[in-house]
């Protein structure tokens, strides 16, 4: 038998190779996937029915009725796989297939029995010179319309049920596929049953050129709306093809200039161009790739460099607004989209509400939103979020069992009336931070499977981005507002310390004040209680003298006292007058010691000066002031000590003269010891060895040296282990 090369067939060939393009498309992107693996088995069938057609209209007399029963089984295997493929396309909805797609399988069967019999379906065929061949059927032939026709009615019903519950996507695929399927089989019916059936013949091949429509839709289907999610395999085999037949022209014209100029040289010249075709084709490709990405395929892009431009702009900055604008920017570019929006959670309120909370729209280019800013969360699509950390797109949502939660159907509103097509969560450790909202695509394309991966991984970027970004601007307001408080406390305290300071300088003012008043009765009552006691005023009894000298020592220390207050309000107002002179120091102490050794004496205690080994130089000194430290020194010494002896020595040292007191007295402990010089300060137990202190002693002394240029300081070895207190003055002080 001989192929019969005419019009026809060359045609029919074509629809062969475009069943088998996309029959190869469907079946290399998804041999794993029921849906294309039914889809490809349909469309085996379809080629089948074509190669029946051209082996037909070849065949000569012997073997016309077997090509012809073979051209009337092969239709009946497309049914069925078209019948099966509707229980499964868009989505599988039913349980039980295997046992449907069975029953379908031995109906099949049954009726391809009854076609391979001559006689039931198809009787015999005819013959005729310049025409087409004749076909007389059988008394069944009906059986075989019947079937056909009921095997195809019926999934499209089925079809069309399935697109009342479909969601947009799927829907539009439906569509696409059934009007594609719907114009093949009904120019089929009319051309290839029906028209024969009455006796025309001539059309009888038109049917199989048809399903040309079937692939066209189909493929438009793929590339538009996600059918079957072979875009991306679409472009790259149709790269391959084109690089692979420009190659192979390229090395058939050289092959034939070879032949014709250099005809015994041809073999070497053959491999030759062989291994610059085999190395050529890479190359190639890549331009291809290269040249269709830019001018054909501009929807598409290539996700790897989109990603990789996208990380490179995330990483080089830290400001949330910049990464708002990289990522606005990369969904405009890559996906064409109208609109992109960015919301970010608020976290106070989302602290309380565990996920639920507020998102505020941080970024909006396209959406027509108005002014709000503020929109409710869901604690439902929070959780799928963050635990299914997929984009949710608003139209399957819809369709979804989610949307009868009464909350989701709000958000869903919500979405559906700003026209967002796609919601990608911006999740950080299990913890969706915000939420990426995209419009539709100025192509009016559905989202894709592709986009859908390139937004997840771009999501999970962008997340880690914006919640360091958010850090660092809460880092950097928290810095500026620590600023202000520490700036509003220092203000603060300045106000308070003005304050205090006045309210000091009052105090001063009123001890210094009331000090003064005080300072001249005494006195007065001084001069009159001496007088007494001498006598001057008539004999006294000795019970009085004893009384009266008790009220002149208290007298004594109320002077002192007043006297010790006066001196800290001049320190401290700074008008503590020094009268500095010429002065012996050893005559200083020498007379404050001997005008104590009584009271000494008195306690039980010896008092003893130890004059200095060598004569000490004169030094420029306030002698009165000196006195008074000295005085103070030795009289704590006997006050502080009960039993033992008090040692007084002055010492010239190389810049210094040294001035000591050395007691066996109850001495310091540490906790005392820091405390000793300041203003009011007693030790922690004293009041109970010595209750009348004041705690003004040590600290008038300590100032006073201090304007000497000298310095103050006590030494013990701890409690009840005896105490020095020692000054010293600059030898050269000229004050
Ligand atoms: P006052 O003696 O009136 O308490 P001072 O300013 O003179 O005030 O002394 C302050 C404190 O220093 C005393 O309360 C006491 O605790 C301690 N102190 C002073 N001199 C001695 C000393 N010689 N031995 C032990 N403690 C002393």
């Amino acid at each position: 038998m001989e192929l019969l090369i005419d019009k026809i067939n060359i045609i029919l060939l074509i629809t062969i190779i475009l069943n088998f393009i996309l029959g190869l498309i469907i079946y290399f992107n998804g041999r794993n996937k029921r849906i294309n693996k039914i889809y490809v088995w349909n469309i085996f069938h379809i080629i089948s029915w074509v190669v029946a057609m051209i082996l037909f209209r070849s065949a000569t007399a012997e073997n016309n009725l077997f090509w012809c029963i073979i051209l009337y089984i092969t239709p009946t295997f497309i049914a069925s796989s078209f019948l099966c493929f509707t229980y499964i396309f868009p989505s599988q909805i039913k349980k039980n297939l295997r046992c449907k797609m069975l029953v379908i399988f031995f109906i099949n069967l049954f009726l391809v029995i009854l076609i391979a019999i001559p006689g039931i379906i198809i009787k015999e065929v005819n013959i005729r010179p310049a025409m087409e061949k004749k076909i007389i059927f059988g008394p069944l032939y009906f059986l075989y319309f019947f079937y056909i026709s009921c095997y195809f009615s019926y999934g499209f019903i089925r079809l069309f049920r399935k697109y009342l519950h479909s969601v947009k996507n799927e829907r539009i695929q439906i569509i696409y596929l059934s009007f594609g399927y719907a114009l093949s089989t009904n120019l089929a019916f009319a051309t290839n049953l029906i028209m024969p059936w009455i006796g025309y013949f001539f059309l009888n091949w038109l049917g199989q050129i048809f399903t040309g429509f079937m692939v066209a839709f189909t493929a438009y289907a793929i590339v538009a709306h996600r059918l079957m999610d072979i875009k991306f395999v679409l472009r790259r085999s149709s790269v391959y093809l084109t690089s692979l037949s420009t190659i192979l022209l390229l090395a058939i014209s050289a092959q034939y200039i070879s032949t014709t100029f250099f005809p015994n040289s041809a073999t070497w010249i053959n491999v030759l161009i062989l291994i610059l075709a085999v190395s050529f084709f890479p190359i190639m490709k890549n331009r291809y790739y290269h040249f269709a990405n830019k001018y054909f395929f501009t929807s598409l892009y290539d996700s790897k460099k989109v990603i990789a431009d996208l990380s490179d702009k995330l990483r080089s900055t830290l400001k949330a607004e910049k990464i708002y604008k990289y990522l606005s920017e990369t969904f405009i570019n890559s996906f064409h989209t109208k609109a992109v929006g960015i919301l970010i959670q608020d976290k106070q309120i989302n602290q309380d509400k565990k996920g639920e909370g507020q998102y505020i729209l941080q970024y909006n280019k396209g959406f027509n939103i108005g002014k709000s800013k503020v929109f409710p969360g869901n604690e439902k699509l929070c959780h799928l979020f963050t635990k299914h950390n997929e984009s949710i797109i608003t139209e399957e949502l819809k369709h979804s069992s989610y949307a009868k939660h009464s909350g989701i159907k709000k958000t869903i509103d919500l979405l559906t009336k700003f026209g967002v097509e796609i919601v990608t969560p911006l999740n950080v450790k299990n913890q969706t931070i915000g939420l990426i909202i995209l419009g539709q695509k100025e192509s009016g394309d559905m989202y894709n499977n592709e986009d859908l991966s390139v937004l997840k991984i771009i999501g999970a970027q962008a997340a880690i981005a914006i919640e360091n970004a958010l850090l660092y601007e809460e880092t950097k307001n928290f810095a500026v507002k620590l600023k202000k408080e520490v700036q509003k406390a220092t203000e603060n305290l300045k106000n308070a310390n003005k304050q205090l300071r006045k309210l000091d300088a009052a105090k001063s003012d009123f001890i210094s004040i009331a000090s003064h008043q005080l300072r001249t009765p005494l006195t007065v009552i001084k001069g009159y209680i001496s007088m007494m006691i001498e006598g001057n005023f008539g004999k006294l009894t000795k019970e009085e003298l004893g009384s009266l000298k008790k009220v002149y020592e208290s007298n004594e220390r109320l002077i002192q006292l007043v006297e010790d207050l006066l001196n800290i309000s001049r320190i401290e107002s700074g008008k503590l007058q020094f009268d500095f002179q010429e002065t012996r120091l050893e005559e200083v102490v020498k007379s404050v010691a001997e005008e104590l050794v009584g009271s000494a004496r008195q306690k039980g205690l010896r008092l003893a000066y130890k004059k200095p080994d060598q004569p000490l130089p004169m030094v420029k000194i306030d002698g009165e002031k000196i006195r008074y430290v000295v005085l103070n020194l030795i009289d704590n010494a006997i006050k502080y000590t009960k039993r033992g002896s008090i040692v007084v020595n002055l010492r010239l040292g190389m810049k210094y003269i040294y001035f000591c007191v050395i007691d066996t007295g109850i001495g310091i402990s540490e906790e005392d010891s820091p405390n000793l010089f300041k203003k009011f300060s007693r030790g922690k137990n004293i009041s109970i060895v010595h209750p009348e202190g004041t705690g003004m002693g040590l600290y008038v002394g300590r100032m006073m040296i201090k304007a000497h240029q000298g310095k103050i300081w006590a030494e013990s070895e701890g409690e009840n282990r005896g105490s020095k207190f020692c000054f010293r003055l600059p030898v050269s002080h000229n004050a």
